[in-house]
């Protein structure tokens, strides 16, 4: 008999954007006429930058003559984009990280969601409230968690993100072994400071336990005292996995590029306190359950670090935190708190009340599109989170229409 994973039976029912895209479609149905305006979920709008489109095109030019023809590439990505992320992205910013500690992939979801592969199941597990759903539910799906009550997986330790603490929380007095952190924040858009990631590598050297730091929204920081990753703190190498993404980077959601940091050194333990070293297994489980990405892909991810691209895509995140303004200082003058924006493209508003009320009311009302805080988790309750992925154009006009609904 072919039994099933039952772990999947434990998943809360249904995933936030498809609620999200059902009601939606029901109310573009009702109204046919209205123009709807998505600052809901967090996909780029602009096109891709013209330094990334040529060298794509180029290597694509490649693929096509016998003598510069590629197959299969390595499995860890090839090393002109490896050692040009280690040079810019860590060296540059006195990060001890070397090429051979970065790791190519088509995505921080699929690194994020499959890095708990390589743990024990008897894990204690911290995970931020409101959080990014994949952390909770790929180890609800591996059966790392009991069922879920009131929202919340039992087993779970669950970081609150709330008001009180800045949407920062501090290490927990309970001791857990594998802590999810993610900043700039989805959803809140908070960013760490120096001193709260401190705390956090302190904790996890304290404890034996190991971070994984979620930086998909790494180049939205503008804050020149906020580090842009965790490895500007003091040993943190010893104690932590850095997840970075080039889909908001350099808008390639669709293009699909990403990378995982494993330090060489990073160790995990045995049951009898034997030291485990971490890079040889995920280099095993890359090379086993992976293909690499494409070689016209990372060609183009390459070129995000060339000067020309440095600068467009620079500019186009510059776009982004643009738009983020125009988004909190309208909802901030129409009397709402919120958090986000100036280092991070969504903006975290408490809405004073239910927050899947408020988002029906601004689509019904102003016909735009946000995410209800409640998806994200408990902590989410109260929030909405808008996004700044849009044309400026749209982002004013939803502005627009967002203060003509709540002042009425
Ligand atoms: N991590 C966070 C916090 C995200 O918000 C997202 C995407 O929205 C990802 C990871 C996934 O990024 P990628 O497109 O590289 O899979």
């Amino acid at each position: 008999m072919i039994l099933a994973n039952e772990n999947f039976g434990k998943l809360q029912s249904s995933y936030l954007f498809s609620e999200i895209a059902k009601r939606v479609a029901a109310y573009q149905q009702a109204n046919p006429e209205v123009k709807i305006i998505r600052l809901g979920i967090g996909d780029v709008t602009l096109p891709l930058a013209p330094a990334c489109l040529e060298a794509m095109h180029k290597a694509v030019d490649e693929l096509g003559h016998e003598a510069t023809f590629r197959g299969y590439g390595p499995e860890q990505g090839y090393g002109f984009l490896r050692e040009a992320i280690a040079k810019k992205d860590y060296q540059a910013r006195g990060c001890d990280i070397s090429a051979s500690e970065i790791f190519v992939s088509d995505g921080s979801k699929c690194d994020c969601a499959n890095i708990q592969e390589l743990f024990a199941q008897t894990l204690r597990i911290a995970i931020p409230d409101p959080v990014y759903p994949v952390y909770v539910d790929t180890n609800v799906m591996a059966g790392r968690t009991g069922p879920a009550v009131d929202g919340r997986y039992e087993g779970l330790h669950y970081l609150e993100s709330t008001a009180d603490n800045g949407f920062v929380p501090a290490p927990p007095e309970a001791p857990v072994d594998l802590i999810y952190l993610c900043f700039p924040n989805n959803p809140t858009g908070a960013v760490a400071t120096r001193e709260q990631l401190k705390a956090w590598v302190d904790y996890a050297k304290a404890n034996k336990a190991l971070i994984l730091f979620d930086a998909a929204y790494e180049a939205f920081i503008r804050d020149p005292s906020i580090p842009h990753s965790i490895y500007e703190i003091e040993g943190a190498k010893d104690v932590a996995i850095e997840f970075r993404s080039f889909s908001k980077k350099a808008g390639f959601t669709g293009v699909r590029c990403a990378f995982t940091v494993v330090p060489e050194n990073l160790v995990a333990y045995a049951k009898d306190g034997s030291e485990i070293r971490v890079h040889p297994l995920w280099n095993r489980r890359h090379t086993t359950k992976f293909n690499g990405v494409s070689y016209p892909v990372q060609r183009a991810a390459e070129a995000v670090y060339s000067s020309d691209g440095e600068l467009q895509t620079t500019e186009q995140v510059d776009y982004y935190l643009g738009n983020a303004k125009l988004i909190r200082k309208g909802i901030e003058a129409l009397g709402y708190a919120c958090v986000g924006g100036d280092n991070s493209p969504y903006i975290w508003v408490n809405v004073k009340g239910d927050s899947w009320a408020f988002f029906d009311r601004l689509l019904r009302e102003a016909q735009v599109v946000t995410t209800p805080g409640a998806g994200f988790g408990r902590c989410g309750e109260g929030y909405v989170r808008i996004s700044a992925f849009n044309s400026r154009a749209k982002v004013e006009e939803a502005m627009a229409r967002i203060a003509k609904a709540l002042r009425a």
